[in-house]
């Protein structure tokens, strides 16, 4: 899965921002309200009338960065009080999805809290979901970007019963890019039981399962999105280390790990970046691929998480290559349409985005 870098013919490439800026990238766990624009986010607080603290775009960047658990949640109810009809809900898809094709993110799995806008709003799913989907074809066209709707049911906020019948519209979404069931919040104190029946009525349905786990918990959890949540990827699942027949499993079946380590730095996961265990997880043979998380909120970017990882912890321009071919291959996407990305984004010789 990984080539080691010293055998890869980019190890000497100097991996500059402005390269990796350029390298072809897939990202598989971003957070669509957490990945908003500051410009974005002022543009929808005016035209609904809502007071933020800060008023120039400049101070909701700084506003929205990560201070502590308390401010996180404040901003992310901010963020949800200026999402109120479905237009807002593609201007915001649209302009996230020109964000990621400046960053050469051809394709994104981008998570979506659809409960909020519902519980908030009373906005209908089938009409959030079709919002989204005329916003990813329309940036499909104009910037040449693929993505697919991962819909996650925010753990300890939805009842179990609302989170089932939510998965009921989920499942007939799918023809409208909705690719995944996800489960998102704060995992500490919320384990998967309570939604077992939402993720067993996907997984009957064919709809896959993705669920965030080992991250602020240990290895129990990821086992328990494994076997009540039937996940196919594990978003974050740093916290397998400490469980090694975890590790085995995982690497024996190949399931891809969504790492997120600036969202683990934040969130006091691991102390500082050079401290994320990224490498020990490569060095295990696991399946690993890089993400942002809530960029706007962490102060990241995926190119960032690219970078970072190549200047503190040492990864060479060669192995984040191949991280994004790990993206790319742990998709949702068809064998075809993968095919198709690769040979149109990703078969490019190195020279051509290095120079
Ligand atoms: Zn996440």
């Amino acid at each position: 899965m990984l080539t080691s870098a010293a055998q890869a013919p980019l190890s000497a490439a100097a991996a500059t921002y402005a390269t990796l800026l350029r390298l072809p990238k897939v990202e598989l766990h971003v957070h669509l309200e957490g990945a908003i624009p500051a410009a974005t986010l002022l543009a929808l607080a005016r035209r609904h009338g809502v007071r933020l603290p800060a008023r120039t775009e400049a101070e909701v960047t700084d506003w929205l960065q990560f201070r502590d658990f308390p401010h996180f949640a404040e901003v992310y109810q901010a963020i949800s009080r200026c999402i109120q009809t479905t237009d807002d809900l593609e201007q915001l898809t649209y302009e996230f999805l020109r964000e990621q094709a400046r960053q050469a993110i051809w394709h994104t799995e981008f998570t979506f809290t659809a409960w909020t806008h519902f519980h908030n709003w009373g906005l209908p799913y089938g009409e959030q979901f079709a919002a989204l989907h005329q916003a990813r074809q329309r940036a499909e066209r104009d910037f040449g970007v693929s993505s697919l709707i991962i819909v996650d049911i925010p753990r300890g906020y939805a009842s179990p019963q609302q989170a089932l019948s939510m998965t009921e519209q989920v499942v007939l979404a799918q023809a409208s890019g909705v690719a995944a069931l996800g489960l998102g919040g704060y995992e500490v104190g919320n384990p998967v039981a309570p939604y077992w029946a939402a993720f067993a009525l996907a997984h009957e349905a064919g709809l896959p399962c993705v669920l965030h786990a080992g991250e602020t918990a240990g290895p129990a959890s990821i086992w328990e999105a494994l076997e009540t949540g039937h996940s196919q990827r594990i978003g974050h699942g740093v916290r397998c280390l400490e469980d090694e027949r975890l590790v085995a499993h995982l690497r024996e079946h190949r399931i891809p790990l969504e790492v997120c380590p600036s969202s683990n730095v934040c969130l006091k996961v691991v102390d500082h970046y050079a401290a994320h265990p990224l490498p020990t997880l490569l060095a295990e043979g696991l399946y690993v691929t890089l993400n942002s998380d809530d960029p706007a909120l962490f102060s990241t970017s995926l190119t960032q998480e690219y970078y970072k990882s190549h200047c503190e912890l040492g990864l060479s321009l060669a192995t984040l290559a191949q991280l994004s071919h790990n993206a790319l291959a742990a998709s949702l996407l068809s064998p075809t349409a993968q095919a198709r990305l690769r040979d149109r984004y990703f078969a490019a010789p190195p020279a051509t985005w290095a120079a």
